[in-house]
């Protein structure tokens, strides 16, 4: 019985579309597990690593290198620098200093890579190992053609390519446009030390810091592995719809410009870690090293139909598209990847839509619904506002519920149950052994946060590296 199943197994062909992260570690998965796969892409693999930006900065943390271990991937931990914790600041409307507080990452560490750096490693192993890799844009019209020829189709196109072709699901779709603008960069010349951003917390450049304006946005810093500098440093910022930060975001033209708004940024309103921010340059060699645009969070049906009525599974972006606030995109794409290939391994049947629909519900169910519940958490959404301050003022009074609060970026689902001022008391309560309202009538408002002493000048061979 186990060797037919296996043979069986052994003969069925998989095609995936698209060779950004995601759509490269589900072909190798499922090379990996017996199917014989075509990887499609619109680009090859030089133009993949260096003629595009990478898609976000991707720092993921413990369940989903979980995931990517369970598939027997490098998970980049040993590699890249690691994220020990997450240092966040709070301001007012007025630019008041509000809440500070710092969170440990309790028995896992996050890490950001390249994704162009990760698509690349992978797809080399997928072409060492027999897969076959397609270059060319995949129209609807192809798509068709190949879903007809191909046991299971998956797409991971990312948020546009053939992203339409999957419904929205319009329950779980809250936000008609994107909610914030965004700006990427990544730069070098700051080390990970404990002297760096040592007035945010004890360890130092472990800890990446995090810094929310109530009327503008945000601003985040983490270490970073860049795929030609290597360990870097990423800056993300988020302006609100109509803030002045918008305009300065959308000024960005290139790593340069991007750079400097980025540094200015710092000089007028978080001064407290302008030392750091005034120390980095841009990476020569990348000129793809920053990125700005917009998401709207979007979550689509897992299956979609060709002209023909083949049943195909969306993947990666093109099924959930997220605000990275909360850093939910590449991790829920990575951990759906690796569930999809674990399911597909040992499904003897065929790989319709009912199958794929059931595949997907329990994504969702397993990761995909808690990820988008706390992004909107992080995002300030008026229906979780008055649960952010609870949760956000206590997080000031108590590290443990730091800890865990920051800890919701690695797993999400503990949030899920929490949308009411009572829930939110009984999450605080849980994880803290305290009565919410007494935590919550300590805090007091930070009056002004701690400034950066660091000194470039003592770092400066690190600086002419
Ligand atoms: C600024 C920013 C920061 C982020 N930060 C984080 C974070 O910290 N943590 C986190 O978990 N997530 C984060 N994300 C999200 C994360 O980057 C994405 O979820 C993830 O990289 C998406 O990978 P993907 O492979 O699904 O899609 P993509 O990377 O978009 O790959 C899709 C690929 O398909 C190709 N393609 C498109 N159309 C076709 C076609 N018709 N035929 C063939 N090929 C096609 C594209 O060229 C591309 O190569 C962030 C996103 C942004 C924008």
């Amino acid at each position: 019985m186990t060797s037919q199943s296996s043979a069986l197994r052994s003969t069925r062909t998989a095609a995936v579309i698209g060779a950004g992260q995601t759509g490269v570690t589900a072909a190798l998965g499922l090379l990996d597990a017996g199917f014989d796969v075509t990887l499609y892409s619109d680009r090859d693999q030089r133009a993949l690593r260096d003629d595009v930006p990478a898609t976000g900065t991707a720092l993921e943390f413990g369940e989903t290198q979980q995931a990517e271990s369970a598939l027997g991937l490098d998970t980049f931990t040993g590699r890249a620098p690691r994220h020990t914790g997450l240092s966040v600041r709070i301001a007012g409307p007025a630019g008041e200093e509000l809440i500070g507080f710092d969170g440990h990452f309790d028995g896992y560490a996050g890490v950001a890579v390249d994704t162009r750096l990760k698509a690349d490693e992978r797809l080399t192993a997928f072409l060492e190992r027999g897969g076959r890799f397609a270059v060319e844009p995949v129209t609807p019209e192809r798509l068709d053609t190949i879903a007809a020829a191909t046991d299971l189709t998956l797409v991971a196109t990312g948020r546009g390519g053939l992203s339409d072709l999957f419904p929205i699901d319009e329950a779980r779709t809250v936000y008609a446009r994107p909610q914030r603008s965004l700006l990427t960069v990544t730069v070098t010349g700051l080390g990970f030390g404990p002297d760096v951003f040592a007035h945010r917390s004890r360890a130092g450049g472990a800890h990446s810091g995090f810094s929310i304006f109530a009327e503008q946005g945000e601003a985040w810093w983490g270490p970073y592995l860049h795929k030609d500098a290597g360990p870097s440093w990423a800056f993300l910022g988020w302006a609100r719809p109509g803030s002045e930060w918008e305009k300065r975001f959308a000024a960005a033209d290139s790593a340069e410009s991007a750079h400097s708004i980025v540094q200015q940024l710092y000089r007028d309103h978080i001064d407290w870690d302008l030392p750091e921010v005034l120390s980095t340059r841009t990476i020569a060699e990348d000129p793809h090293s920053w990125l700005k645009g917009a998401v709207r969070p979007v979550v689509r049906a897992g299956v979609g139909h060709t002209a023909s009525g083949h049943a195909v599974a969306a993947l990666g972006d093109t099924a959930t598209a997220y605000d990275p606030i909360a850093g939910q995109g590449a991790q829920s794409g990575l951990i759906q990847a690796q569930r999809l290939v674990a399911a597909a391994a040992v499904h003897d049947g065929p790989f319709d839509a009912e199958w794929i629909n059931r595949r997907y519900a329990e994504f969702l169910s397993a990761r995909g619904d808690a990820a988008n519940w706390v992004t909107r958490l992080f995002l300030g959404d008026p229906e979780l506002a008055e649960i952010g301050g609870q949760l956000f003022a206590t997080a000031a009074v108590d590290d443990r519920f730091a800890s865990a609060l920051v800890g919701l970026l690695h797993r999400p689902q503990s949030f899920l149950g929490v949308d009411s001022l009572d829930a939110a008391g009984t999450f605080v309560a849980e994880i803290t052994g305290q009565d919410p309202a007494e935590l919550l009538a300590r805090f007091q408002p930070a009056g002004r946060f701690d400034r950066s002493a660091y000194n470039a000048d003592e770092h400066s061979s690190l600086a002419s590296r």
